[in-house]
């Protein structure tokens, strides 16, 4: 299958081998099954590449190779400075090779090369370093009991990490659950999204080339029911770490209950990005776009629901949707993209879908409400930035996460009534304010119950700063040293003198 769009020959060789294979134990293997699937390019329709497809005996042999490598490998046993240099040349990796693994992003998530670029690529590479520099500082302590006694805490590691990956940010999430799990000698069976696959089993090679022993990390692509369940399911796995929808962390939150596997979930959201009169309205605009447009509003954490002061509601929504109407889009690898296409098909139907849910509840479409059709992008999964107003807080469009190009703007009195409208949801992932009185920003950013609030600015993110939910849109604190309480475990010591 020839590639529509230049690439590096790399790439190219990537994708255009018969078939991408699973790395278990080391080795990059057909499925047990002998199954395949496609992953296409959503810019065009069009098949990319053919991947292995893991089901129940895969992960199983994974799982065990992960176990061996945990209970007598020498990754949880190495020297710290060893771990943490294996780490380091990753990272090196990650970024050396930056326009290969780009281009790769690109073409299976759809994203903009810019975007691929100047943000999932180095940011992996970073969280890799990050967490390298945690391998030889995590400690445990002595405590001032008895006398009689010595007792001292030893940070260990959990063990087996399962992890399920999203396709919004395919080669970050695969960072964000490796890299703290493999600073703290945990092994890893990890499963990306089957819609984007490609960098994930490209880092597997970056993984072993940087000396990462066989069997720590098994990469298991495949559908969610199956080798998602599977892993959820396979009882030599200790923990698992899950990116994905609310509804399917629900599943696994039940699901785990049989064998009490410790779990993370990072689930969906229904950000409040509330806009008071007071702001700087030049910044909030374009604020507003980065907090939904960003990424093709493919974001757990984007501000899909625009409150604005009433005073300000009228000229804040004509900006902003005057601003998404001149969105450049198109194939992600073209120059000046600002908005890509939508991952697949499945999810073109769900978000337009939605747009017409929205219609039909009375929402007022300022700019977009449709697919994208203009020529040479009819096979691709593109929808127009949409801009809805009219919008109460109690439509399903206001409520339901619908991860896309789509914001929701809606008025508000004062500011009781921004933060009385801003939680009324069963999510609490993220939310932004934008405010020149600083008391004002202070009080509304205790009064909203999310994980993260940004403050006159939107979808900032740093490895070192924690990431995660209040209420349904999940448990667990990713990201900073916070990850590192999901991958250890407290073992007590105590010693009769
Ligand atoms: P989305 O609807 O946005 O695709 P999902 O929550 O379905 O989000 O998917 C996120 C990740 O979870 C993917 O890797 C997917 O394969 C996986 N997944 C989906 N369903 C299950 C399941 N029942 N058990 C385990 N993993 C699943």
């Amino acid at each position: 299958m020839g590639l529509a769009v230049r690439v590096e020959p790399s790439v190219e060789k990537f994708v255009t081998a018969p078939l991408r294979k699973m790395l278990i134990d080391g080795k990059w293997i057909e499925a047990a099954s002998g199954k395949t699937f496609e992953t296409v390019d959503p810019a065009t329709g069009k098949v990319l590449a053919r991947v292995a497809e893991g089901d129940a005996e895969d992960v199983d042999r994974a799982a065990r190779a992960a176990r061996r490598a945990f209970d007598s490998g020498p990754w949880p046993r190495m020297a710290p400075a060893a771990r943490q240099k294996i780490l380091l040349k990753l990272a090196d990796l990650i970024e050396a090779h930056g326009l290969e693994l780009a281009q790769l992003e690109t073409l299976d998530n759809g994203k903009s090369l810019g975007e691929s670029q100047a943000v999932d690529i180095p940011a992996a590479a970073e969280t890799f370093r990050y967490y390298a520099g945690w391998v030889n500082k995590v400690t445990g302590e002595t405590n001032p009991t008895d006398p009689a006694f010595f007792n001292f805490t030893l940070r260990e590691p959990v063990g087996v990490c399962g992890q399920i990956i999203p396709w919004n940010f395919p080669l970050l999430m695969a960072a964000w659950k490796l890299a703290p799990a493999l600073a703290c000698g945990n092994t890893c069976v990890l499963k990306p999204a089957e819609q984007t696959p490609l960098t994930a089993l490209r880092l597997g090679e970056l993984l072993q080339e940087a000396g990462v022993p066989d069997g720590v990390v098994n990469i298991v692509p495949g559908f969610g029911p199956t080798t998602g369940g599977a892993i959820v399911k396979h009882p030599l796995i200790d923990k698992v770490a899950f990116t994905g929808s609310t509804e399917v962390g629900k599943e696994i939150h039940r699901e785990t209950a049989h064998t009490l596997k410790r779990v993370s979930l990072e689930l969906g959201g229904k950000s409040p990005n509330i806009v008071f009169a007071d702001a700087d309205v030049t910044e909030a605009v374009k604020g507003a776009l980065v907090g939904v447009f960003f990424n093709q509003g493919e974001v757990c954490c984007a501000g899909t629901r625009l409150f604005v002061e009433e005073k300000l509601h009228d000229e804040f929504a004509d900006a902003v949707s005057k601003a998404a109407s001149t969105m450049k889009q198109g194939h992600g690898l073209e120059a000046g993209t600002q908005v890509g296409p939508l991952v697949s098909q499945e999810q073109l139907e769900r978000v337009t879908g939605y747009l017409e849910i929205g219609k039909k509840e009375g929402a007022k479409v300022l700019t977009g409400g449709e697919r994208h059709t203009a020529p040479g992008l009819e096979g691709g999964y593109f929808v127009k930035p949409t801009v809805f107003t009219g919008v109460r807080n109690d439509m399903r469009i206001a409520q339901e996460e619908i991860f896309g190009p789509v914001v929701s703007v809606i008025p508000f009195k004062n500011e009781d009534d921004a933060v009385l409208q801003g939680n009324d949801t069963f999510y609490g992932l993220a939310a932004g304010v934008w405010t020149r009185d600083v008391s004002k920003a202070h009080r509304v950013a205790r009064a909203i119950r999310a994980g993260t609030v940004w403050v006159n600015c939107y979808n900032v993110f740093d490895v070192m700063a924690p990431f995660g939910g209040y209420k349904q849109s999940g448990y667990g604190r990713e990201l900073g040293r916070y990850a590192l309480d999901l991958y250890t475990q407290v073992k007590s010591v105590w010693m009769r003198i």
